[in-house]
């Protein structure tokens, strides 16, 4: 069964605590949306079956990114099933079935580290 979208939850007003933010321009948007389609269809073994969305649209950097343009999401790497040897295997992998599943059209990548560790997926600029 394909996992539950959960967003970060706000807990303050301070940009590091601030939750994932979805805007009507990613809903008005389905290419956007897509990525959280075909990340929710390629997901591996979540815990609790629910996919975390790190963060959606931002404004924290001083140069102009994905986020921005509400053409990107960020999905918690934090939530996959396995035990720690496998982590980065299947964070990998996920990245790569979703990667294959988006095609040309879009950039996925994996950043972060510990904690932080995240799939960035996005419409590749000028698409
Ligand atoms: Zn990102």
């Amino acid at each position: 069964m394909a996992p539950r979208v959960i967003f970060k939850a706000d807990w303050g007003h301070n940009n590091s605590r601030r939750g994932a933010i979805l805007t009507l321009e990613h809903l008005r948007n389905p290419r956007v949306m897509r990525i959280l389609e075909a990340a929710a269809e390629t997901a591996p073994k979540l815990i609790d079956n629910e996919m975390l969305v790190s963060e959606g649209w931002r404004d924290i950097r001083d140069t102009p990114d994905a986020h921005e343009r509400h053409e990107a999401f960020d999905l918690s790497l934090n939530q996959l099933a396995c035990h720690e040897g496998q982590r980065k295997y299947d964070a990998q992998n996920w990245a790569n079935c979703l990667r294959a599943k988006l095609g040309d059209d879009y950039t996925v990548l994996i950043h972060g580290t510990g904690t932080n560790l995240h799939i960035h997926a996005q419409i590749k600029k000028g698409r």
